[in-house]
């Protein structure tokens, strides 16, 4: 009996690739790609660092102050977090855009006749 792996679906090419493989394939095949899922993650900590910072600052010293300033920790994790999906998804889409200029797809189906 074969032992079963999860198989990821490239995002971008829709190739499937071993999942030990994903890390390799995007840093193959699409650096590009890659550097992005190294600056997103890179902007993901400092939205958690600035995060655990507003937490702190905001139990020490906002919540005495004013009782709307509670509402910014929320508003500013949701807020960066949709920003950050925004623009993760934008440059996926980029990414797909540019790989599907230069590779197309020589059995893609055409279903409008020329
Ligand atoms: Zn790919």
């Amino acid at each position: 009996m074969k032992l079963w792996l999860p198989r990821h679906k490239c995002r971008i090419c829709r190739v499937e690739v071993e999942s030990t493989q994903v890390k390799a394939h995007y840093q193959t095949t699409h650096p590009e790609y890659a550097k992005w899922g190294r600056q997103l993650r890179t902007l993901m900590w400092l939205v958690l660092g600035y995060g655990v910072a507003l937490v702190i600052v905001d139990a020490l010293y906002l919540r005495s102050l004013n009782q709307i300033l509670q509402y910014i920790v929320p508003a500013y994790l949701f807020g960066a977090i949709f920003l950050l999906i925004g623009l993760h998804l934008r440059k996926l889409v980029s990414a797909r855009d540019a790989w599907e200029k230069t590779h197309p797809l020589p059995n893609e189906k055409r279903t409008e006749e020329s």
